[in-house]
């Protein structure tokens, strides 16, 4: 464990994270405003875009909203001329197939609803004559059925009135059938209603003879040929009352009668009741979906929202209109949506609204993304500058922090370190000078005492003083050759007689003929003292401590091994941190400051060395230090040195 921790090194790296927490904030916060900035400038930017250019096309919108109301009138102008050249009939028949209006209703000129009529005038018919009354008494007699029909027979060939014959005669059918001679009535109705005369007869409630007689043929047969009512219900010339076209249209089904709707819709808008023809202006009709206006006097239109929604926007977008705009219209209660711009379409259209839209929406998309693009870029500018300015601050404040933590760590460890031996040599001393009764044996034995605390303290001054040329990178070694040799007796003979007490066993063993280093015998006797120092303190009892100098792979190594406490394995990278301590306790036995493995691997590897530690918990340690020798470690030795002072 880290000395630093044990001087509270915890509460100086929460300052440190917590300085870079900070630089982390001061970096996302504003990134995160320069993000939403730029989303909001470039919503804006396209917004401003679409403003511009809908204030350019709104004169257009005005334009096409005026060319509405001459449609308007001209559709109007239309109807009304349509009014007056033929019956009503025929006019609700072409207006509706050139799809002038949905449906319409045609007045009289006395204002009278002229079509759809529930009834043709009807011609006034004498059928309390002599003739007529016979025969209905004779058909109200039992079995008189045929007399009946023979009778009827008769009056129409002699009546004039062709509507007059043709009731007879669909007296004279209706006959024929109820006695059951339904193949009969079928040849009279073929013979006098298939064409010609009785076309265009009509009944005393105004409905068209032929037509109903055609319908009864069709019970009568297989029903299959249809075709002659079929044209007769489309045939608007042929007086028959809207009512009966719209029940005899519903008794063909599948087939299909273009005016069916038409027919309907203007029945139920006549339900209605109200008919009044104000203006051209379109109101509401009382059904909904359902719009009328009136044209002239005469014709009321009748439209149906989606229909009227679909002219007005075929009329909007004519050919003159500008093919990047699209225009359309809503209805009072509808609301314009997904529409770029929108007016009031004119008083002919109380509450309607004529609306435009962009089509070409790339020009002002293509703008904004100008734009956009050159505030991406600025923007993302801004954020990388930023992380590089606070990734350079963080550096710097790591370095700092660093420093002031070295310098922290330093003065706690060398007023720790120091104290001990200069308590000593003070109590020693004191003692002596205290000592009236001079006994030279025991003053020699104090003195030697204080000699040895005094090379105690030397030696931890000195490996202050190597850390901090370390740390300023001052550390300069003057290498020489060197005899192994002498480096291992000079680390010895610095040992001091510690290693000579009974308690500790020391054995040295240097192989004859080793080759001769590159190196500052200075700097490797300060190795071979702090490994020996190490083995001596993490020995506890009896030492067994064994220095050996010997050649291997072509290099030069010095082991240390000891019979001591060991290095569990996850520790042995660690101890040569600086200020690293496995027992962190400051009431560990022996002294000591984290110092002295860091300042051994700097010192081996600026001589392009290597140190590594075998070690069991238990068993005992061996540090192995492996040198180049003299002619390798010329290169090798310099460039590390260098390397080591740079
Ligand atoms: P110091 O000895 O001043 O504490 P060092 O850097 O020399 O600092 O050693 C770092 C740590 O490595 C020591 O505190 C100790 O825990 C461990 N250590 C070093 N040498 C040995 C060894 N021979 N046996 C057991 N532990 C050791």
């Amino acid at each position: 464990m880290q000395l630093t921790d044990r001087l509270g090194g915890t509460g100086r790296d929460r300052g440190s994270w917590l300085a870079l927490l900070l630089i982390l904030v001061a970096v996302l916060a504003p990134t995160a405003c320069i993000l939403w900035f730029m989303n909001e400038a470039m919503n804006n930017q396209r917004d401003a875009a679409r403003q511009k250019l809908t204030e350019a096309y709104r004169g257009q919108l005005a334009l096409v909203r005026d060319g509405l109301d001459t449609w308007w009138e001209k559709r109007a102008g239309e109807l009304e001329r349509k009014a007056e050249t033929g019956t009503a009939a025929v006019v609700f028949d072409s207006s509706v197939r050139e799809k002038l209006a949905d449906s319409v209703i045609l007045l009289n000129r006395d204002g009278s609803v002229g079509y759809p009529s529930s009834a043709s005038a009807a011609a006034a018919h004498d059928e309390n004559s002599e003739g007529w009354v016979q025969a209905r008494a004779l058909e109200n007699v039992a079995g008189g059925l045929a007399k009946a029909a023979d009778a009827y027979a008769r009056i129409a060939a002699k009546e004039k009135d062709a509507s007059a014959a043709a009731r007879a005669v669909q007296a004279e059918i209706r006959c024929l059938v109820q006695s059951g001679e339904d193949d009969l009535a079928l040849r009279v109705i073929e013979q006098q209603f298939g064409a010609g005369r009785f076309a265009r007869a009509t009944d005393s409630q105004g409905r068209l003879i032929a037509a109903d007689e055609q319908l009864l043929a069709l019970n009568l047969s297989d029903g299959t040929n249809r075709t002659r009512l079929q044209t007769m219900l489309l045939d608007y010339s042929l007086p028959m009352p809207s009512a009966q076209r719209l029940f005899l249209m519903q008794e063909l089904p599948g087939v299909h009668f273009p005016t069916y709707d038409a027919e309907r819709l203007a029945a139920a808008v006549l339900d209605t009741g109200s008919v009044e023809t104000s203006d051209a202006t379109l109101r509401p009709s009382g059904i909904a979906g359902v719009w009328k206006s009136a044209a002239g006097g005469r014709v009321i239109a009748i439209y149906r929202t989606e229909t009227l929604i679909a002219s007005l926007k075929n009329a909007l977008n004519g050919p003159n209109a500008s093919p990047d705009l699209a225009f359309s219209v809503t209805a009072p209660d509808a609301r314009p949506q997904g529409v770029d711009d929108s007016t009031a379409a004119g008083p002919r259209l109380p509450g309607w609204r004529v609306t435009m839209t962009i089509r070409n929406r790339g020009q002002f998309e293509q703008v904004a993304r100008q734009h956009t693009a050159s505030y991406t870029w600025i923007g993302f500018l801004c954020i990388a500058t930023m992380v590089v300015l606070a990734g350079i601050a963080g550096d710097l404040v790591r370095c700092q922090i660093r420093q002031a933590r070295l310098k922290t760590d330093l003065v706690a460890a060398v007023s720790h370190e120091i104290k001990t031996p200069l308590s000593a040599i003070r109590l020693l001393v004191d003692t002596m000078i205290e000592d009236r009764d001079f006994d030279p044996a025991r003053t020699r034995e104090y003195l030697e005492m204080v000699a040895r605390e005094n090379l105690r303290l030397s030696r931890v001054i000195d490996n202050f003083l190597t850390f901090a040329r370390m740390e300023r990178t001052q550390q300069k070694f003057e290498c020489v050759e060197t005899p192994p040799a002498s480096v291992v007796d000079a680390a010895i003979r610095a040992a001091g007689e510690r290693f000579e007490s009974p308690q500790c066993r020391l054995e040295v063993d240097v192989n004859p003929g080793l080759p001769m280093l590159r190196a500052d015998q200075d700097a490797l006797v300060a190795v071979l003292l702090n490994l020996l120092d190490n083995a001596y303190k993490f020995s506890p009892g009896s030492k067994h401590i064994r220095l050996r100098a010997y050649q291997e792979s072509g290099r030069l190594c010095f082991a240390v091994a000891d019979s001591g406490i060991g290095i569990p394995a996850r520790e042995q990278k660690k101890i040569f941190r600086r200020f690293y301590q496995i027992d962190r306790r400051l009431t560990r036995p022996v002294g000591g400051v984290g110092l002295g493995l860091s300042i051994v691997e700097f010192i081996v590897r600026a001589h392009g060395g290597e140190i590594r530690v075998n070690s069991q918990p238990g068993v005992g340690s061996t540090f192995v230090v492996a040198m180049p020798c003299a002619a390798a470690a010329d290169d090798s030795a310099q460039f590390a040195a260098e390397r080591g002072a740079a």
